[in-house]
């Protein structure tokens, strides 16, 4: 029923580029350097791949132009969506996650499109807000966690402490790798555990794409740092004993974490995660489809849409759909299968998204992330195949929201567009869409994971519907799913609701955890759940 692309690639030729890629994601709360560490691991792998090159104005300030650059050199390549580069013989694939500072489902999404994540902790911070959900969201996915412990040039809190926290507060076992000598504020480079060895660090001038960086023994360690370096090895020595030492099965369990100290804003540790990443983040491995039957990583072509991009300029709505290939191999201009509409798909303007505003997209690999230009039929969470059987991954969880709205329209006699809006944002996964035939008027309920996406709903509605939304917030704070929906006339009262979204879960939505309390007096027999964030 395809007409696939002349594929060529062999089932060895697949899985041998598979084994070479590694698909992971920077997770930070905002302001702990994520967007500082992306450029540092880019800049740093150039600088490697092209050995011998001499990057003498490679300068922190020439970062915006040197990227640009970068991408017309196809040394590396950037879509809105990922940030693909060689280091070494492996292609890492960095997927970018929202920059803003609220928190909104599309981190969520790209949590499901990779196979680890770095999370960055900002050295005098610890464990923010965001962290901990994001640890949350990654400990229920099973996702692996790298921890860079950032800013080290800064002073912070105590290794220790850091380490404790990350124990105490989300059950997570460390295990550093590298021991910072000299406390936060007086960074002189780290203790690498796994050989004993000293890596000093040295500011190169002008903040360069690569830090300094000398290889000392243990015994000219001591000689040269005396009393810091000795401390560093004490402390190694106490995280020995308490369960401390790197361990694959709990990194690739997410039960333990590998920690790095470092800065990023002057590349200090950032060769050791690149390296680190290479050695032992996971390889894409085959994906469980709908009936969680592992599909093989040579089958054909196989990949799931998980970031739908529209562009807010009105006059043209250039939809562009971002898919994580989870199987065979991807050409440019292969037709491939929408399984959800079971309609063919033709790809040919892959080569324009990345070629007039990108770099060309020739061919993908399991790992890879294509983008897909004037995908208004994809939708977050379908797949794409080009395989004589229909192949369905599972559909991205939806998560847990914590920010409720009634949406009615601004201007009644737009009413007819606003609908239409409504199911379009609905649709992309904009925000979720809650609705009830209990509420008088039958308006539907914004639900959000962060308030960010009330924006962009608020903004696409005006702008592209041209039916501007009042948005009255709900007063909701707790969330939990009513598992029988017979019992629903149970809920429903002055603190408390049952809303509907389009997945057909029932959300029980609670003024606060007193009004939870009270129902559960009063109708002890209700059946709720706790939504996880991540998993709701
Ligand atoms: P994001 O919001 O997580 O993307 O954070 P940014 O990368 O924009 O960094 C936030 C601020 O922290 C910026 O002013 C950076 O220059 C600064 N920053 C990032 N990494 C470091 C670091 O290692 N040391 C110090 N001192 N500042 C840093």
């Amino acid at each position: 029923m395809t007409a696939a692309g002349p594929v060529t690639a062999s089932s060895a030729d697949v899985l041998r580029e598979a084994d070479r890629r590694r698909t992971f994601a920077v997770i930070s709360h905002p302001d702990a350097g994520k967007s500082t560490l992306t450029e540092a691991l880019a800049l740093h792998a150039r600088v490697i791949s092209e050995a011998g090159a001499v990057h003498g104005k490679a300068g922190r300030r020439g970062v915006v132009s040197d990227w640009m650059e970068m991408e017309k050199a196809r040394g590396i390549s950037i879509t809105s969506a990922a940030l693909q580069f060689a280091y070494g013989d492996a292609v890492v694939n960095l997927l970018d996650t929202p920059g803003h500072a609220d928190f909104s489902e599309d981190t969520y999404r790209v949590l499901s499109a990779v196979d680890s994540a770095v999370m960055l902790l900002d050295a005098a911070k610890g464990l923010e807000p965001q962290t901990l959900k994001l640890f949350d969201v990654c400990r229920h996915r099973g996702i692996p966690v790298i921890t860079f412990v950032n800013k080290w040039d800064r002073p912070g809190r105590d290794a220790l402490a850091l380490c404790d926290e990350l124990v105490e507060r989300i059950g997570l076992q460390p295990m550093p790798l590298t021991w910072p000598v000299g406390v936060a504020g007086h960074f002189r480079g780290v203790l690498d555990r796994r050989d004993g060895d000293f890596i000093r660090y040295s500011r190169t001038a002008g903040g360069a794409t690569a830090a300094g960086e000398e290889r000392l023994d243990p015994a000219r360690a001591e000689a040269e740092e005396g009393p810091e370096w000795t401390r560093a090895v004490e402390e190694a020595e106490l995280l020995a004993a308490s369960g401390g030492d790197f361990d694959l099965a709990r990194f690739r369990d997410a039960t333990g974490t590998p920690v790095l100290f470092g800065s990023a804003v002057l590349n200090f540790g950032v060769r050791h995660l690149l390296d680190l990443l290479v050695e032992l983040a996971p390889r894409p491995t085959p994906r469980p489809d709908v009936n969680a039957r592992p599909r093989a990583l040579d089958a054909p072509f196989s990949a799931f849409v998980f970031k739908v991009q529209t562009g807010m300029d009105p006059s043209h709505r250039d939809q562009v759909a971002f898919a994580r290939v989870c199987s065979g191999v991807f050409e440019r201009g292969m037709v491939v299968t929408n399984t959800t509409t079971g309609k063919p798909f033709a790809t040919k303007y892959v080569q324009q998204v990345f070629g007039q505003q990108r770099s060309t997209l020739d061919v993908a690999y399991p790992g890879d992330v294509i983008g897909l230009v004037n995908a208004t039929a994809l939708r977050v969470g379908d797949t794409l195949h080009a395989d004589r059987r229909d192949v369905r991954f599972p559909g991205l969880p939806s998560f847990a929201p914590a920010h409720f709205a009634v949406a009615r329209p601004a201007d009644l006699s737009r009413a007819k567009q606003f609908r239409k809006g409504i199911d379009q944002l609905e649709s992309e996964g904009v925000v979720q869409v809650l609705r009830s035939n209990r509420r008088g008027d039958g308006s539907p309920v914004f639900a959000a994971v962060g308030p960010m996406q009330f924006e962009v709903a608020s903004h696409r509605l005006s702008a592209e519907f041209k039916s501007p939304v009042r948005l009255d917030p709900l007063p909701y704070t707790v969330v939990q799913r009513l598992v029988d929906p017979a019992q629903r006339a149970l809920v429903d009262g002055n603190r408390s609701e049952v809303l509907t979204r389009a997945d057909g879960a029932d959300l029980a939505l609670f003024v606060d955890n007193t009004a939870l309390g009270v129902l559960r007096r009063l109708h002890p027999e209700v059946v709720l759940e706790p939504l996880v964030a991540g998993n709701g």
